[in-house]
């Protein structure tokens, strides 16, 4: 697929009416229909700025029509719960709690998005990451920025798990820089834009590096990561070639992070992405998507990673909100998977614990998932709780034969992409005759460690 970059400011009136708004906005195939939001301010003259990607432009030009659609009432901290307005969350340079620093969660007036979906028609729309914005924190659909993440495939593979009733990957591997990471970055970046942030800092273990420093690059913004030294050289190299500034840590990801945040709070210019709370919200289009290509049926259990633990609660939160909003009537189990390496949420879970104890230094050939400090931890564990689903660990081996297996039914992924895969060959009996989703996160060509 060809695209163009297009930065764009035109002032136009746009030509809507009272009921009408886009429903879609999905770059690579911009287009615009007018009957799936209802009930929107009259739309006026907005002027508009945006960078987009985007194959037709006398489409592009249409798009003036953004409604205001921010339904966040307010932000809840997942430790203390404590709730904060969102103005309140705006100032803070780090997005977590300002009173224990944990992680914090947006709550939703579902109410009022539930009244603005026409249901139908979204139902029948096609699949695709900004096609859900109303369950998203965006003001302005025209600052946006899109390179055409999300509608990932979700492959087939029964014959690989006969004793499920279904088996299916879902291949984010075929997001713009390889792995899910580009649907939280998207919104990162439409933030960052947003509020005329000229730098981003971020701390990753290699994909939401690449993954932002290409967002960012693309919304010419300066890139600034900190990372582990065990990174993957590919990796690195990805976030080099988007134009990055690279700075080395001989600690792990958590030391990772503390120098990020510190960096961002020295400098306002700067906007801190990583598995705060906007990531998390860009993130939940996996699970609004794997509902969507299942023509609205829910599976009956969901297999994903856990690193940080922002995946798999993402992932809860779009099927709970689906149900909320009356579009879905149904839950899966959460099954959750860490490299034996590396698995404090598993301990925790074992333990029917809330206290999730660091592992320092984790090495694993998952190096995606190594974070001995999960900051979403408490989140994965309430994700897999709720849903009554377990929780489980891998070991690096396992984890290896997985990825061949995949590769070798035309599923190429990296080794912690093949995590989810590995935790449904050990769930046992718990899947039998169960349709199984497998969220396989990263493409194989960004970590391809023992394949000569
Ligand atoms: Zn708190």
């Amino acid at each position: 697929m060809k695209t163009w970059r297009y930065q764009f400011s035109i002032r136009s009136k746009a030509e809507f009416s009272g009921n009408t708004a886009f429903s879609s906005f999905i770059a690579g195939n911009v287009y615009v229909r007018t009957s799936i939001f209802r009930n929107q301010p009259d739309i006026t003259t907005i002027p508009a700025k945006g960078y987009y990607s985007c194959q037709n432009w006398s489409m592009l030009k249409r798009l003036y029509g953004c409604a205001t659609l921010v339904y966040v009432k307010f932000f809840r901290c997942i430790g203390c719960k404590s709730s904060y307005s969102p103005e309140r969350i705006r100032s803070c340079p780090v997005m977590r709690c300002p009173k224990c620093n944990s992680a914090l969660d947006a709550e939703y007036d579902y109410k009022s998005i539930q009244r603005t979906i026409r249901k139908d028609e979204f139902m029948r729309e096609c699949p695709g990451h900004w096609k859900y914005w109303a369950f998203m924190p965006v003001s302005d659909i025209s600052m946006i920025v899109a390179m055409g993440e999300g509608g990932t495939p979700l492959v087939d593979l029964t014959r690989l798990m006969t004793q499920a009733k279904k088996f299916l990957v879902k291949y984010e591997a075929a997001n713009p820089t390889g792995s899910f990471k580009d649907r939280g970055s998207s919104l990162e970046i439409t933030k960052a834009v947003t509020w005329g942030r000229k730098r981003v800092v971020i701390a990753s273990t290699g994909n939401m590096g690449s993954s932002v420093a290409a967002f960012a690059a693309f919304a010419k913004l300066r890139c600034k990561i900190i990372l582990p030294d065990f990174v993957n050289k590919a990796k690195i190299a990805q976030m080099k070639a988007y134009g990055a500034e690279i700075e080395l840590t001989s600690g792990d990801y958590a030391d990772a992070m503390k120098i990020a945040e510190n960096q961002v709070r020295s400098d306002p210019e700067s906007f801190l992405a990583g598995d705060y709370p906007w990531r998390c919200e860009g993130t939940k289009t996996v699970g609004f998507e794997i509902a969507d290509q299942m023509y609205w049926r829910v599976p009956d259990a969901v297999i994903a990673p856990i690193g940080n633990g922002t995946l798999i609660w993402s992932v809860w939160k779009a099927f709970r909100e689906l149900m909320i909003t009356g579009i879905t009537d149904a839950l899966p189990l959460m099954i959750g998977v860490q490299a034996e390496k590396c698995d404090p949420v598993v301990r925790a879970w074992e333990e029917r614990t809330d206290t999730i104890v660091p592992i320092e230094n984790p090495r694993t050939v998952a190096s995606a998932i190594a974070c001995g400090t999960p900051i979403d931890g408490l989140l994965a564990l309430k994700a897999i709780r709720e849903s009554g689903g377990v929780c489980i660990r891998v070991t690096d081996g396992e984890i290896l034969r997985a990825r061949d297996e995949l590769g070798s039914n035309g599923v190429f992924v990296e080794p912690s992409g093949a995590v989810s895969f590995a935790g449904a060959r050990k769930t046992g009996d718990l899947l039998d005759r169960k349709t199984v989703v497998c969220i396989a996160t990263g493409h194989g060509l960004k970590d391809m460690y023992g394949i000569e």
